[in-house]
C-alpha cells in the first residue's frame, strides 16, 4: 500500500453515517439548488468568524475571482500577490482581466509574503493586495492592512488553505475586505467534492458577490444587471460542509498533533522544518519540509513505497501559460529556490500515528544514507 500526502477514506469511514445522512437531507427537503442547505452553511460560516456574510460558491478559484470582483478589481487593475500559490490564486486574477504583481516571500522558512516588499510593488493601477496564508498560517495582517488603508487598495485574503488558522487571537479571512475560501477535499474543511466562499462584513460587497454567482440576476427580479457567471455552491455539498464545519476545531486539533509529533522526530537532522510566524495558530493544511537534495530524498522515499509531492515545484511566473507577464526567473530568489528544496510530509486529521512513525523512520533512513 502506497502511502501517500493525503488521503480521506479513514476519516469517511468515521464519519460515513452523518455524511450519507446529509445526502438524504437534501434530496428529501425539495430543494435541489441554493435553498436552506446552503443557506444554513452560509449563516454557520459566517457565524464561525463573527463576520456578517459568508456566500457559498463552486470552488475556491470562482471564490477569489468574486471576492476580488467585489471588492471593486477589474479589467486591467493590478493586483499584489505572491508567485508560491496554487495556480489558482493567479488564474482567477487573469479570468478578471486584472494584472498580477508579485512581492518575494520572507526568507524565514514560513514562505510567507514579505509584506515589506508590497510598498514598492504598489503603482497608481494597483486595486487590491490578495495575501496568501499559504500552508495554513496567517500573512502578517497588521503592517498590510493599515499600508493598504494608506494606499487605498482593498485586501482581498486568499483563505483557501487556512480555515480557523488564527493570527494574533483573529480568525483568518477577517482582516480584508473579502476573503476567499476552497473546500476542494484536501483543504482543511473539505467538502466531498467541489466548493468554496466568499467571507465579507461589507454588506455591498456580500450582493455583488450573490449576484456574480447567479448570473448577474437579483435572484427575485429575474433580470440581469451586469452578466456574471454560475458559481454556486451545490445544495449537498453545502450541507456536508455545514456538518463537518462543527468538527473543524477537532480537524484542525488533530493536525497541530501530527505537525508536533513531526517537529518531535524530526529536530536535528538536516531538515528544515516548518516555521511558525510570531502570533500566529497554525492550521497545518500541509506540513512542508525543505532539504537541499529533495529529489533524491523524494525518489528513495518512493522506492519504499511512500509517495510524496511538491506544494509547489513552480513558482508561478515560471510557468508557460504566465510567460506574457514577462516576469524573468531570478526575480522572486526567495520563492524561487524554496521551490527546488521544500517538500510535503503527509497531513490529514486522521493520519494514524502508525503510519505517521512509518513516514518518520523511513525519512530519516534516507537521510541518513544521503
Ligand atoms: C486550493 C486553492 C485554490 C483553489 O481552490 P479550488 O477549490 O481548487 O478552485 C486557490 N488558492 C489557494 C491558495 C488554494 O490552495
Amino acid at each position: 500500500m502506497t502511502i501517500r500526502v493525503w488521503d480521506y477514506l479513514t476519516e469517511y469511514g468515521a464519519e460515513e453515517a452523518d455524511l450519507l445522512d446529509a445526502v438524504r437531507t437534501v434530496f428529501a427537503s425539495g430543494q435541489l439548488v441554493l435553498g436552506p442547505a446552503v443557506e444554513g452553511f452560509e449563516r454557520a460560516f459566517a457565524d464561525f468568524h463573527g463576520v456578517r456574510h459568508a456566500v457559498g460558491v463552486d470552488n475556491g478559484t470562482n471564490a477569489v475571482e468574486l471576492a476580488l470582483r467585489s471588492a471593486g478589481v477589474g479589467p486591467g487593475d493590478e493586483v499584489v500577490t505572491v508567485s508560491n500559490t496554487a495556480a489558482p490564486t493567479v488564474v482567477a486574477i487573469d479570468a478578471i482581466g486584472a494584472v498580477p504583481v508579485f512581492v518575494d516571500v520572507r526568507d524565514d522558512d514560513t514562505y510567507l509574503m514579505d509584506v515589506a516588499q508590497v510598498r514598492d510593488a504598489i503603482t497608481p493601477r494597483t486595486r487590491a493586495v490578495l495575501p496568501v496564508h499559504l500552508y495554513g498560517q496567517c500573512v502578517e495582517m497588521e503592517p498590510l492592512t493599515t499600508l493598504a488603508a494608506e494606499a487605498g487598495i482593498a485586501v482581498v485574503e486568499d483563505c483557501a488553505q487556512a480555515h480557523a488558522a488564527r493570527h494574533h487571537g483573529r480568525l483568518a479571512g477577517t482582516f480584508g475586505r473579502t476573503a476567499a475560501y476552497s473546500f476542494y477535499p484536501t483543504k482543511v474543511l473539505g467538502a466531498y467534492g467541489d466548493g468554496g466562499a466568499v467571507l465579507t462584513d461589507d454588506d455591498e460587497a456580500a450582493a455583488r458577490t450573490r449576484r456574480l454567482r447567479y448570473y448577474g440576476m437579483e435572484r427575485t427580479y429575474y433580470v440581469v444587471e451586469r452578466p456574471a457567471l454560475n458559481s454556486r455552491l451545490d445544495a449537498v455539498q453545502a450541507e456536508i460542509l455545514r456538518r463537518k464545519l462543527g468538527r473543524l476545531d477537532d480537524y484542525v486539533a488533530a493536525r497541530r498533533e501530527v505537525a508536533r509529533r513531526y517537529d518531535e522526530a524530526l529536530a536535528g537532522t538536516d531538515l528544515v522544518l516548518p516555521a511558525v510566524a510570531p502570533g500566529n495558530e497554525h492550521s497545518y493544511y500541509l506540513y512542508v519540509v525543505r532539504h537541499p537534495e529533495r529529489d533524491l530524498v523524494l525518489k528513495h522515499l518512493a522506492e519504499r513505497g511512500i509517495a510524496l509531492t511538491v506544494s509547489y515545484p513552480w513558482p508561478v511566473h515560471t510557468m508557460s501559460g504566465f510567460a506574457h507577464l514577462g516576469v524573468p526567473r531570478g526575480s522572486l530568489p526567495v520563492t524561487e529556490a524554496a521551490a527546488e528544496e521544500i517538500f510535503s510530509l503527509p497531513m490529514y486529521p486522521h493520519l494514524s500515528p502508525e503510519i505517521q512513525d512509518t513516514v518518520i523512520e523511513n525519512l530519516l533512513d534516507v537521510l541518513r544514507d544521503l
